[in-house]
C-alpha cells in the first residue's frame, strides 16, 4: 500500500504488523534501552555483512563520528572522503574537530575515484572513509592497497549498501569497519539507527566502551575510563531492525528485479543515463540514480515531476558546494569537476519493493514528458 501523498512517493518503508507487535513486546517487557532486543540485532546484522562484530548505535552519523574517535581520529587530523555524499559523511569528521580531504568522483560510478586517493593523503591524514554511493560499493581493492602501503584505517560510508557486494563480499566487511543507516530512506530501517560492523577485536573494545559513556561495568557500579558517547541504539528500535531483517531478503529481491525493469525502460531515452553496475558489484539499489544530459534542467525535472505527482529528488550533494563546506574551504568547482556535475544533473527516482511494473511505467513516461516541458537550460 503506498500512503497518500504524491501518486508515486521516492521511497515507502515495507512495514507491516510484524514491526508493531515487535515494538509492543519490548513495551511490555519493561526493559527499553539496549539490551537483549539491541544484541539479536546486531548478531543478524554480523552475520548478514559477514563480520565478526557489529554495534546498533543511534544512527549512521553517530555510528561514523564513533568509530572515527576510536580510529583516532583528533583535532587538525586529516580525513580523505569523497567530495559527493550526504553532508553528514563530513561533518562526522568536523565534529571531531579534523578536517575532511574531498576527492572527485568517478561519474560512471558516483563513487571516489581510486586514482585521485593518494594525492589527497598528506602526513596528517588519519583515515580514509569512502562512501558506497546509492547501494554501489567504491572499488575497495586499489583504496584498501593505497592505505595498506601508508598504514591508515579505511571506513566504509556503507549507509546505503546493506547488501550490496564487491568480488563476492557484503559491504561493511570490506575494511577496516563499515557504518549502516537504518533511516526511513535506507534499506531497512529503525526510524533512526545505525549499526558499525568490525573484523577487528581491539577496534571493537574501544567501540563498546566509547558507545556507553566510556565506561566499563565492574561488579557493584562503573569505571568511567574515558569520556564517551552515548551512542546506544534502544530495544525498542532495535526490535523494529529485527523485524525488517527477516524482510531483507524480499527487499533485495525486490530492488533488484525492479532496478532492471526501470533500467530497460531508460534504455529507450537517449538524454538519462541509467544506474552503471560495474562486473563483481551487486547494486543495493537503495537510491536509483540517474544522470541527466548536461543541457537538461535538473531542478526544474523535480518539479516537472512533482506537478505530474511523482516524487523525485537530487541525487546527494556536493559537499564543497554547501554553504559550511563553501565557506570554510572555499575549494574551486573546477578541482571537484564530477562531483559538481553529479550535484546538478543526478536525479534520483521512486524505487522500493511496493512498486508495481505499471508504476514503473508511469515515472519513465512522466520523466519524458517533465524533460520536454523544462526547456533546455538557460546558463
Ligand atoms: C543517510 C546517510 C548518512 C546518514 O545516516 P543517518 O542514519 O541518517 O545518520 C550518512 N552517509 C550517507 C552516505 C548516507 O546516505
Amino acid at each position: 500500500m503506498v500512503p497518500e501523498g504524491p501518486r508515486v512517493r521516492l521511497n515507502v518503508p515495507l512495514l507491516d504488523r510484524d514491526e508493531a507487535e515487535a515494538v509492543e513486546r519490548v513495551l511490555e517487557s519493561g526493559f527499553l534501552t539496549q539490551g537483549p532486543r539491541a544484541a539479536e540485532f546486531e548478531s543478524l546484522v554480523a552475520s548478514q555483512v559477514g563480520t565478526s562484530h557489529a554495534f546498533a548505535v543511534s544512527s549512521a552519523t553517530t555510528g561514523l563520528h564513533l568509530t572515527l574517535d576510536a580510529l583516532g581520529v583528533r583535532a587538525g587530523d586529516e580525513v580523505v572522503i569523497p567530495d559527493f555524499s550526504f553532508p553528514a559523511t563530513a561533518n562526522a569528521v568536523v565534529q571531531l574537530g579534523a578536517v575532511p580531504v574531498f576527492v572527485d568522483i568517478d561519474i560512471e560510478t558516483f563513487n571516489m575515484d581510486p586514482a585521485l586517493v593518494e594525492a589527497a593523503v598528506t602526513e596528517r591524514t588519519k583515515a580514509i572513509m569512502p562512501v558506497h554511493a546509492f547501494g554501489l560499493t567504491a572499488d575497495m581493492e586499489p583504496i584498501n592497497a593505497i592505505a595498506d602501503r601508508l598504514g591508515l584505517p579505511v571506513l566504509e560510508d556503507a549507509a546505503c549498501a546493506l547488501t550490496a557486494t564487491y568480488h563476492g563480499r557484503q559491504a561493511g566487511s570490506l575494511a577496516t569497519a563499515g557504518v549502516f543507516s537504518f533511516h526511513p530512506r535506507k534499506i531497512i530501517t529503525t526510524g533512526e539507527g545505525g549499526m558499525i560492523t568490525t573484523n577487528d577485536g581491539a577496534l571493537a573494545d574501544r567501540l563498546r566502551v566509547l558507545r556507553t559513556h566510556g565506561a566499563v561495568r565492574g561488579e557493584l557500579y562503573m569505571d568511567f575510563i574515558d569520556a564517551g558517547y552515548n551512542y546506544r541504539l534502544s530495544d525498542v528500535h532495535a526490535a523494529i531492525g529485527i523485524a525488517q531483517m527477516g524482510k531483507l531478503h524480499t527487499i533485495f529481491e525486490a530492488r533488484q528485479r525492479l532496478a532492471a525493469e526501470l533500467g530497460s525502460l531508460l534504455a529507450d531515452v537517449a538524454s538519462v543515463r541509467a544506474p552503471i553496475v560495474p562486473d563483481g558489484y551487486t547494486h543495493s539499489f537503495q537510491s536509483y540514480v540517474v544522470l541527466l544530459d548536461d543541457d537538461i534542467d535538473r531542478d526544474r525535472v523535480i518539479v516537472e515531476m512533482k506537478r505530474r505527482d511523482i516524487e523525485t529528488t537530487l541525487g546527494t550533494y556536493s559537499m564543497h558546494l554547501q554553504p559550511y563546506f563553501r565557506g570554510r574551504f572555499s575549494i574551486d568547482d573546477e578541482a571537484l569537476p564530477h562531483a559538481t556535475r553529479a550535484h546538478r544533473q543526478a536525479l534520483t527516482l521512486p524505487l522500493y519493493p511496493q512498486l508495481r511494473t505499471a508504476d514503473l511505467e508511469l515515472i519513465v513516461e512522466r520523466l519524458v514528458e517533465a524533460i520536454a516541458a523544462s526547456g533546455a537550460r538557460s546558463s
